[in-house]
């Protein structure tokens, strides 16, 4: 859906984007995550034709960008940097005008789409007010919904959730899972690792303009070879297990062992009482700092 090869970006003596090979399959929830100022927004750029490159090749959809960006760009839904509107108009009447000038097609279909558009990010309710009297998340939104209007195949969105509060942010994930699981491609850039980590199944780090991982999430976050376990009879458990316990607080246990389901047998076998057993997993954030050695002080976990 994305490739690029050895892409390349500078501004005088900064180099935005440093050989980066993207490649985004038909599918992904790619996450693009990397601390401010690391080159998402020039990237995402780049991959829309909005800036030209300095070196390397963009391919989108199969066909070459900047060359065919004309014929590339009414497939794809984007969202970049403070969606552009007309203050003075309604949301409804902004998105009237955008349709208008891109998809076209008969009145009724439009209104439909528009509706639609609306109603998907949230707007549906506000959408006579004024842009000037949106808020920034609002604006947001409308930004998502003009990404939305042709029912793209792929969309590339830029920070999508910048400015919205964390009910507006859980809204726009469940949105963008339902319109992947339909079968759209979802490219977005973040500087949250918690937001990539619960939306993206895939990730590409970048830093000071280097794509230093580009990986399956499900990959990534590899088994650390400990069993989390949770139990009344925690004591009886560090005594049965006694060596293998690699720490314990309260009714929580965590324990050396491969295998979840043989761990919950032998327990179990043992009259042992369990209430939640599950394997544990490098989080995000820890790949990032081994990668990195910077993970929550340039990338925040939390929004
Ligand atoms: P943020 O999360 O803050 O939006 P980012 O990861 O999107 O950051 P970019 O905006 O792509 O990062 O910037 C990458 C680097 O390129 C920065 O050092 C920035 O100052 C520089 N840069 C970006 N655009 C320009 C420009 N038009 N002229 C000069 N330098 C630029």
């Amino acid at each position: 859906m994305i490739v690029t090869r050895a892409l390349t970006k500078r501004y005088g003596r900064i180099v935005a984007v440093d050989a980066v090979d993207l490649d985004v399959r038909e599918g992904d929830r790619y996450g693009f995550l990397g601390p401010n100022g690391s080159g998402k927004t020039t990237l995402v750029r780049l991959l829309l034709g909005l800036v030209y490159a300095t070196s390397g090749e963009i391919e989108v959809l199969g066909r070459p960008v900047p060359a065919r960006a004309g014929a590339v760009l009414p497939e794809i839904g984007a969202l970049v940097e403070g969606p552009a509107a007309y203050p003075h108009l309604s949301g409804r009447r902004n998105l009237d005008l955008l349709d208008a000038a891109g998809a076209g097609g008969r009145r009724r279909t439009r209104k439909r789409r528009i509706e639609e558009a609306l109603e998907q990010v949230g707007l549906a309710g506000v959408d006579r007010r004024p842009v000037r009297a949106y808020s920034l998340g609002m604006r947001q939104r409308l930004g998502l919904a003009a990404a939305l209007l042709r029912r793209p195949r792929l969309l590339i969105l830029d920070e999508p959730t910048n400015g919205l509060d964390p009910r507006g942010i859980r809204e726009i994930r469940d949105l963008l899972t339902s319109l992947n699981e339909a079968g759209t491609t979802v490219f977005l850039s973040s500087h949250l690792l918690s937001e990539v980590e619960l939306l993206c199944t895939r990730v590409g780090i970048v830093d000071r303009g280097r794509l230093v991982l580009q990986d399956d999430l499900e990959s990534l976050r590899a088994p650390t070879g400990h069993i989390l376990v949770e139990s009344p009879d925690a004591a009886r458990i560090a005594s049965l297990l006694d060596g293998q316990v690699v720490e314990r607080d309260g009714p929580r246990l965590v324990i050396r062992h491969p295998d979840a389901a043989e761990l919950n047998a032998s327990l179990v076998g043992h009259g042992v009482r369990i209430t939640g057993i599950a394997e544990q997993r490098r989080s995000l954030e820890q790949v990032v700092l081994d990668l990195t050695g910077h993970g929550a002080d340039r990338m925040e976990r939390t929004p």
